[in-house]
């Protein structure tokens, strides 16, 4: 059990890692203000945190150095998975990616073969010998942080309270760093939050996913919201539709079957009455100049419109952020969503929510399966012994 001068420590040591995580290089005197933490506990602590190589003084040995996290130390292993592939790479504390590894995943997904590729990716790594304090995991499912287990997956073949860190872990060489696992949308959202350039306003904000599926995450107050089930913001499988399109969970008319990739070219398809051979990226780029394109899109993302509205009136958030797969619906999905949410509610310009691009959703969730292993070493960093 640890003292109540440990806890006390450990706490200062975590909110003076945000603090210069948020502010960037900056001087203990800083620090101690914008904590309120005493000049001396700050030194002290800071002193042990140089000494570990955690941090930088940038005059070293000089008293009134600013210091700064070092890019060298906060590094984390992030792997991404999607229906089609499995990413790792190594992202330090400003979101710089470095080597990245990459491994397809077959038509046959079962749990099993996912983890036996995520584990020869990280030995792979490990092989490498490249340092990362811990290993975050962005999963496309509903998952248990705390616990480290997948409840499902729809996109991922069958899942079911599977332990996905546990089966990992159990593969991997004793001395690998710990596992952290987030859901997808989550991430994406976490990514953006440090990472977006989007500033304070993001603390309560809305993040919506755009793929084969659809994602959904919310912050409120710097806060993601979990859910008893941690399946908040789930809903790709909400119904949305009657014309009998089968989804991947066994369901007919999910919100996915309709506003998914292939569910607007579907939709484009029924209202044109002619099939279209262009990709959801050129309609997108086509609709720029082409009115009855714009129109049969506007049309087509009307079923996630009405979704989005039943969310904005429930939790309010100050913004709502986009992830799309590409550039071309970067500059007109937005613009689509936030027009429909206008015609929908009823919108003055006094009520108006600014819905924007966000990182492209691949990179985000990368980004936030980092953010997961910083922020849980922020909380968990060990202090070294003192006197
Ligand atoms: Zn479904």
């Amino acid at each position: 059990m640890i003292s109540e001068q440990t806890r006390k420590r450990l706490k200062n040591q975590s909110d003076i890692l945000r603090t210069i995580r948020r502010k960037g290089a900056t001087s203990r005197s800083f620090i101690s203000k914008s904590c309120g933490i005493r000049k001396a506990s700050v030194t002290n602590i800071c002193r042990d945190l140089v000494d570990r190589g955690s941090l930088n003084e940038k005059t070293p040995g000089f008293y009134r150095s600013e210091i700064e996290l070092s890019s060298e130390y906060w590094r984390s292993l992030s792997i991404y998975i999607n229906s089609e592939k499995i990413v790792a790479t190594i992202v330090d504390h400003n979101g710089k990616d470095y080597e990245e590894w990459t491994q397809k995943i077959g038509n046959r997904k079962t749990p099993e073969k996912i983890v036996s590729s995520i584990v020869s990716l990280i030995k792979k790594v490990l092989e490498s010998e490249k340092k990362f304090i811990g290993i975050g995991i962005s999963v496309p499912g509903i998952v248990n942080a705390e616990k480290g287990i997948c409840l499902s997956a729809v996109n991922l073949g069958r899942w079911h309270n599977f332990p996905l860190v546990e089966e990992i872990v159990t593969r991997l060489p004793a001395h690998c760093p710990n596992i952290v696992i987030e859901n997808d949308a989550n991430a994406g959202l976490m990514g953006n939050h440090w990472f977006g350039g989007f500033g304070e306003k993001l603390e309560n904000s809305l993040y919506i996913s755009l793929g084969e599926g659809i994602g959904c995450a919310q912050l409120m107050d710097g806060n993601i919201i979990r859910g008893c089930r941690f399946s908040a913001g789930e809903i790709g499988c909400l119904p949305s539709g009657n014309e009998k399109r089968p989804c991947s969970c066994g369901k007919m008319d999910c919100l996915q079957t309709y506003c998914g990739e292939l569910g607007i070219i579907q939709s484009v398809n029924r209202i044109s009455k002619t099939p279209t051979s262009y990709s959801i990226s050129e309609l997108c780029k086509l609709a720029k100049d082409n009115p009855k394109i714009r129109q049969s899109l506007d049309l087509s993302y009307q079923p996630l419109v009405q979704q989005i509205c039943t969310m904005v009136a429930l939790t309010d958030p100050a913004q709502i952020v986009v992830g799309c797969p590409d550039p071309n619906m970067d500059s007109i999905i937005p613009e689509i969503l936030s027009a429909g949410l206008k015609k929908q509610l009823g919108w003055t310009d006094n009520e108006y929510i600014p819905v924007l691009a966000g990182l492209h959703p691949i990179k985000s969730g990368i980004l936030g399966a980092a953010v997961s292993v910083f922020k849980k070493a922020f909380q968990d960093e060990p202090p070294l012994q003192y006197s």
